[in-house]
């Protein structure tokens, strides 16, 4: 590969490739934003090659979010009775979901998206239920809530997929939703309708699948109506799941068996499944959830702060089972700290290190742990967001983030170490530029406006309230 012929040329003095650091790396994205050529060994640039400014790295899938919930972040850090846990959060964040306008929507998930380019992440995925005006009536154009979502990423630049959300009943024994869950009431039809809806805009970047809330939150023979009506779909089909200990004891009371179980028992699982936190298994479920293909998205920030528990990491590890990564609630927006969070949670429940170090391995041959972790998520996070193959390889959509080198918490550490020390030695986030498509898109990249560029720089806001600020004094009576 030379550097004459189309497409924009890239030259990074060291950047991942398969899974290890290569030094001088020429790359080429093509006219459809996919890497059409990469070679190491390149000491220089090319004079038409754009030099980036950092060791570079794959960008991440941000495979779990609900948008929405960052207008609530760090407002339900105090208790206000005497059992505050999962549920009585979810009480409070209902309280945002009832009164967020399509436009408050928007200007909250523009700024969340940049905060998420911010942090390394190229794609996110939205798992969508709030579909209906407050009041519980649709919009004349029912797919007006996916809409400002998806103006939203195009605004930043970032990767989006859509999946509208089955949503029919408050629980297990409840044939109906509660009151205010009135704007997620969803069938299938309208489902695929809302799929639909989002892959007729043909937005670059942005597709669609679907999403059952959970199996405590829509009926088994819908859910069976669901996968007929997908069958020979390629989209992605995400659901939480065994999230809370007392979901997986409603649903043994319902079903006699344990969530995971009945998704795989009833022939449901693939590649397209995503399983949702997953955080409570017995090693059968595991098992039978590697047999299926489906993949795993673990969101370690928020399961932390809801009080979920710890998934058993070595359990899913050692299967084959695709994992991602999520910001779900976005109390955490970056990948390198959902990362450590992944690898911490573990240490302190083991009270052992590197435990996400691979057994089979003998020690000196081991990889990096974080070296493990990130190329797992990153091939289990293009699944997850029905996109191709993962990673700075042709083919490969052009996502690409970029390290600062020169950031204080980096300094000093060995180019074959710079992997590990990103993921478990920099708190603040030393990415210097997001990639997506071939385009640079965050932080202060394309889109980027002054509020989104000092929020990703961490500076002080500017004088003129932002639209997310006006957003959140409208939610929060401010
Ligand atoms: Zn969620």
């Amino acid at each position: 590969m030379s550097a004459a012929g189309g497409g924009t040329w890239l030259w990074a003095r060291r950047a991942w490739l398969r899974g290890q650091w290569a030094e001088g790396v020429l790359l080429r994205v093509g006219a459809d934003g996919r890497w059409a050529g990469l070679r190491s060994g390149v000491a220089l640039p090319p004079p038409e090659a754009t030099v980036l400014p950092g060791a570079v790295l794959p960008a991440l899938v941000n495979a779990h979010s609900h948008a929405f919930q960052r207008a609530f972040v760090g407002l339900a850090e105090r208790r206000d009775g005497p059992h505050d846990d999962f549920w009585s959060w979810r009480d409070r964040m209902y309280g945002v979901a009832l009164r967020i306008t399509p436009e408050q929507l928007h200007a909250v998930a523009r700024h969340l998206y940049s905060e998420l380019l911010a942090g390394g992440f190229s794609q996110v995925v939205e798992f969508h239920y709030l579909h209906h005006q407050p009041g519980g009536q649709p919009y004349a154009d029912e797919a007006t809530m996916a809409r400002a979502l998806a103006e939203a990423a195009r605004e930043v630049g970032i990767g989006l997929t859509i999946l509208p959300v089955l949503y029919e009943r408050a629980g297990f024994a409840q044939p109906a939703l509660r009151d205010d869950q009135r704007r997620f009431a969803t069938d299938v039809d309208a489902v695929l309708r809302l799929r639909d809806a989002v892959r007729g805009w043909a937005l670059p970047q942005v597709g669609a699948g679907v999403a059952v809330h959970s199996l405590r939150a829509a009926r088994a023979d819908s859910i069976h109506a669901l996968a007929r009506a997908l069958q020979g779909d390629p989209g992605p089909i995400h659901v939480h799941v065994a999230e809370q200990t007392a979901e997986v004891d409603d649903c043994l009371a319902a079903t006699g068996r344990r969530p995971l179980q009945w998704l795989a028992d009833e022939g449901l699982l693939d590649a397209r499944w995503q399983l949702v936190h997953a955080t409570h298994t017995v090693p059968g479920e595991i098992a039978a959830v590697a047999a299926s293909g489906a993949g795993v998205v673990i969101c370690p920030g928020t399961e932390a702060n809801l009080g979920d528990g710890l998934c058993d990491l070595p359990g899913w590890l050692a299967s084959s089972t695709p994992l991602s990564l999520g910001t779900d609630s976005h109390v955490t927006r970056t990948a390198s700290e959902e990362l450590r969070w992944l690898e911490y949670g573990q240490r302190l429940l083991q009270r052992r290190r590197n435990v996400a170090a691979d057994a089979a391995v003998p020690p000196a041959a081991q990889p990096s742990t974080a070296a493990r972790l990130f190329e797992r998520v990153l091939a289990g996070g293009t699944a997850a967001a029905g996109l191709g193959p993962a990673g700075l390889r042709v083919g490969a959509r052009a996502d690409l983030l970029v390290l600062d080198e020169a950031d204080p918490a980096l300094q000093g550490v060995p180019g074959s170490h710079l992997l590990d020390a990103w993921v478990f030695a920099a708190p603040q986030r030393p990415v210097l530029q997001t990639w997506v498509a071939g385009r640079h898109c965050g932080p202060a990249g394309i889109g980027a406006g002054p509020t989104a560029s000092a929020d990703a720089a961490g500076a002080s806001a500017s004088s003129a309230p932002s639209a997310f600020a006006a957003a959140m004094a409208a939610l929060h009576g401010r």
